[in-house]
């Protein structure tokens, strides 16, 4: 990569959180504190949660859920193929197994026909993941979901701030989790939040989020209230720490702006692809927001003679970093060879696999970056344009 490539991301940092770092590393405190009960607060205002849950990824966050609403051994989850390793490894923490649904064509979301086909006596729990920030069916999942006694655990790593017929993203399911990764619409690096309006599992997530050590047990035995603890649980070490949500704190107030510049971005894409006949451009239903984490355009492979990873090839040696989201589960060595799945299994993802490329989207890209990415997806595409296509 050279210093005129168009970088597939780069972060939104400047002199704030360089500041809110200082300020937390000045106070002394380092590990949770209050800078992350703030960030809690903030995030539960903005999503309209009742409470949440600072942790250290949003895999924590997914398999706290699990955890909160009684995943167990032999039980199974429902998880789209069409996710990141997060979403189905957490169902293995817990000794459960996850059990894949395809996509419907448009948003390439969760297809909730064929997640109600996929339910068993044994389903405990769904894992609807808003892709690139396109909400999910939520009105047909929930259903499907409250009828058979699911719980519904969103994976809404993509999705902060999206809305979905006016409610946000993160006051719709049982539980929400959300990620902070580097490269998510907010970010501090690593970090996540898991938002409910359930007392009991925010209490139990968040008794597990830290070795099971109950505050109320310190506040209940302890003397002096400094020295005593109690382990109720044997839980995991998902805590996030005061200098990342200080970090967090932060790019909450720049994230309205950073929305703004990424669907200014997002018109460009749209007008300047449009007339593209061998380019399928991404559908915003009129119901939603898109929080548009990402832009993933489909190449109608029938009108090209170039293969998607040839595409990719030729935008990097024109200085456009791109990528792939995603490669589905079920095309994994491990999914395949654990749970002997084939790519036809699921159709509609595997298709959608074989032609799809994530543009660079971000509010550092300026008007020029933009620019330069539209010029060479168009001169890739129009360059490879198959003559007898119509
Ligand atoms: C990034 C991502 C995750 C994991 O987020 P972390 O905070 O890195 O744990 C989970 N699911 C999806 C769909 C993601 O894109």
């Amino acid at each position: 990569m050279t210093d005129r490539d168009i970088a597939f991301h780069r972060p939104s940092l400047d002199a704030r959180e360089v500041e809110a770092v200082r300020e937390v590393l000045a106070s002394g405190w380092l590990t949770t504190g209050p800078r992350v009960r703030e960030f809690e607060r903030e995030i539960a205002a903005l999503v309209g949660s009742g409470h949440a849950v600072a942790v250290n990824s949003c895999t924590a966050a997914l398999h706290l859920a699990l955890e909160a609403v009684g995943v167990a051994a032999g039980d199974e989850v429902i998880v789209p193929t069409m996710t990141f390793a997060a979403t189905g490894e957490i169902v293995h923490y817990l000794g459960a197994r996850p059990v894949l649904v395809d996509s419907v064509p448009d948003t390439l979301n969760m297809d909730p026909d064929d997640f109600a086909r996929r339910i068993t006596p044994s389903t405990r729990a769904v894992i609807p993941v808003h892709y690139a920030g396109h909400p999910c069916d939520m009105d047909a999942i929930v259903e499907i979901a409250r009828r058979a006694g699911v719980r519904v655990v969103e994976d809404a790593a993509h999705a902060l701030p999206a809305r979905y017929r006016g409610r946000m993203i993160g006051s719709i399911g049982d539980l929400t989790a959300f990620s902070f990764y580097a490269t998510k619409n907010l970010a501090t690096g690593e970090g996540g939040m898991l938002c409910t309006d359930n007392d009991e599992w925010e209490q139990r997530a968040r008794l597990m989020s830290l070795h099971g050590l109950s505050r109320d047990a310190w506040r209940r035995y302890a003397s002096d209230g400094s020295w005593d603890y109690a382990i109720m649980a044997p839980g995991f070490k998902y805590n996030l720490s005061d200098v990342l949500a200080a970090v967090g704190s932060v790019q909450l107030q720049k994230l309205a702006g950073f929305q703004e510049r990424r669907r200014a971005i997002v018109a460009r894409y749209q007008a300047a692809f449009g007339d593209l006949d061998a380019v399928e451009c991404p559908a915003e239903r009129p119901e939603v927001e898109h929080a548009w984490h990402l832009y993933v355009l489909r190449l109608r492979l029938e009108r090209l003679d170039i293969d998607r990873n040839g595409a990719i090839e030729e935008l990097r040696r024109l200085g456009i970093q791109t990528s792939v989201h995603f490669i589905p589960l079920h095309m994994h060595p491990y999914y395949r060879e654990a749970w002997g799945f084939g790519p036809e299994d699921f159709p509609v993802a595997f298709a959608a696999s074989q032609r799809i490329i994530s543009l660079p989207l971000y509010p550092a890209m300026d008007d020029e970056a933009v620019e330069r990415v539209i010029g060479a997806v168009r001169e890739v595409v129009l360059g490879h344009r198959r003559p007898g296509a119509f």
